[in-house]
Formats: structure tokens, C-alpha cells, sequence
């Protein structure tokens, strides 16, 4: 297939940004226009407190700015979806935590280099 794993479009929203595709499908959007749009009110208790994470994680995980997007969009989130959130927004909220699964632990991860830039 002709599909090139990363390159740069410029961001839809602002045409100003260049984001780094790196899925298919991928919508360009840059960090800060997708913190905007994001960026609102909540009025389910139960989501407002499960979204009511730190800035800095939806800023570094453009995962968890798509469950809150997809949220706002369309009102409700599968229950996987949920869990995801939680899990991922745990994470990188506390990257450092001893994973406790047996299974984890048995297996080696597979170190994966990611250039940041
Ligand atoms: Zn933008």
C-alpha cells in the first residue's frame, strides 16, 4: 500500500501549524487548535470529574484529546473507551508506577524509539 507512516500536514484548523501524521485517517490538526476544541464545559458529573485531568496530559496525548473530543461530539463514550481514558490518562500521569500484573511483568517490552521533537 502506499501509505507513508509520517509526514507533515499543515493543521486544517489554523493552517499554520504542520502536525505529524502518523496514522491513516489521521485529521491534521495542530496541539493548540485541538486544545481549543476540547477546551469545553462539561455538564455530566460523572464525565466532568473522569476529564477534569491535568492540561498537561491532554497536551501530550493526542489519544486522550480524541476521547474528549469524541465526547463533546457526540455526548456519550462506549464504556472501552472509558477505560482507555483512564488507563492511558493514568499513565502518563504516573509514568513511573510499578506495574503489579504478573504478565507484565514476565514480559520484556519492546523498547520503542520515539524521536521527540
Ligand atoms: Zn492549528
Amino acid at each position: 500500500m502506499g501509505w507513508r507512516p509520517k509526514y507533515k500536514q499543515l493543521c486544517a484548523i489554523c493552517k499554520k501549524s504542520h502536525v505529524l501524521i502518523i496514522s491513516r485517517g489521521q485529521f491534521p490538526i495542530c496541539t493548540a487548535c485541538s486544545m481549543k476544541q476540547i477546551n469545553q464545559p462539561i455538564e455530566d458529573e460523572k464525565f466532568k470529574a473522569m476529564f477534569g485531568i491535568d492540561q498537561k496530559l491532554y497536551e501530550q496525548s493526542s489519544f486522550l484529546r480524541s476521547i474528549k473530543y469524541n465526547y463533546l461530539r457526540f455526548g456519550s463514550l462506549s464504556d472501552r473507551q472509558v477505560e482507555m481514558f483512564k488507563k492511558v490518562a493514568a499513565e502518563l500521569a504516573a509514568p513511573k508506577k510499578e506495574e503489579s500484573a504478573d504478565e507484565k511483568t514476565k514480559k520484556p517490552k519492546p523498547k520503542a524509539k520515539k524521536p521527540k521533537k
